[in-house]
């Protein structure tokens, strides 16, 4: 059983009073929630300020990026040591606005990766295809290749701890989701690859998110795909009342 995750990224929104006015409202609405993972990730700024105000929840705490390295002169960066001493669990990395406007790489973001594991941070890894490659019928190949780079190294011991979140380009922030056969093809992909890259075991437990603009609307559809095991959400998740009904997917009584 894998259990699931939704996982708010808030990008560049919510300083720390937006931070405790967001959390006042929400952690009261999904304080009896327990048989799924609600993860939120607001900037940097806000997380000191997030995690004092989690303590006692079961939601988990996330960064939208961190560096590679645990110090240095490496000026503007965060490391993966600080953000666990932060109080974060996760970290989402490779997200396609970082490697659109910021220049990631599989290269960087394998690093990061690295960097994540091995301070003990679990790194929500993010992938997918942009639309021309999606045209081309280049989807699975973008992101086998992007799993292949961004894994280099990265032993069956760490990976087990990843979450992947598959996120097509052309998906976020559009208002045009994946169907939810279109995610659940590319799911079933990577869970293969994970089987072939390092064993069965391995790939049924690793946890497989979708993100692209995920609504109240389309969550049920997409959460009751087999390989699709939570959702990275980010405007929608900026709404408690609305990121609260896409926490409680396929719930009888979810409005
Ligand atoms: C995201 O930022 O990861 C995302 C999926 O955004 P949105 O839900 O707004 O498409």
């Amino acid at each position: 059983m894998r259990r699931p995750i939704i996982a708010g990224n808030w990008k560049m929104h919510k300083g720390p009073d937006e931070t405790i006015a967001f959390l006042d409202e929400l952690l009261p609405r999904v304080s009896n929630i327990e048989d799924r993972e609600v993860v939120i990730a607001p900037p940097f700024v806000s997380l000191i300020t997030a995690a004092r105000r989690l303590r006692g929840s079961r939601v988990k705490l996330s960064a939208q990026n961190c560096h590679w390295e645990n110090r240095g002169a490496f000026t503007g960066e965060v490391s993966p040591s600080m953000l666990l001493e932060a109080g974060c669990t996760y970290v989402i990395i490779g997200h396609s606005e970082r490697r659109q406007l910021f220049g990631e790489t599989n290269q960087s973001v394998n690093r990061r990766v690295l960097g994540a594991l091995a301070a003990g941070l679990i790194p929500i890894l993010c992938i997918g295809e942009n639309l021309e490659e999606r045209k081309a019928k280049h989807t699975l190949a973008v992101v086998e290749r992007q799993l292949r780079k961004s894994l280099e190294d990265v032993e069956a011991d760490d990976a087990e701890t990843l979450v992947v979140a598959y996120e097509p380009v052309w998906a976020i922030g559009t208002g045009i989701s994946a169907s939810a056969e279109q995610a659940q093809e590319v799911h079933f992909f990577i869970r293969q690859f994970f089987e072939k890259q390092y064993n069965k075991t391995l790939a049924n437990s690793i946890k497989i998110l979708y993100g692209g603009s995920v609504k109240e609307d389309n969550v049920d559809e997409l959460m009751a795909q087999p390989d699709i095991d939570g959702t990275l959400v980010g405007g929608a998740s900026l709404k408690a009342a609305e990121f609260e009904r896409i926490v409680r997917f396929m719930e009888p009584n979810a409005s």
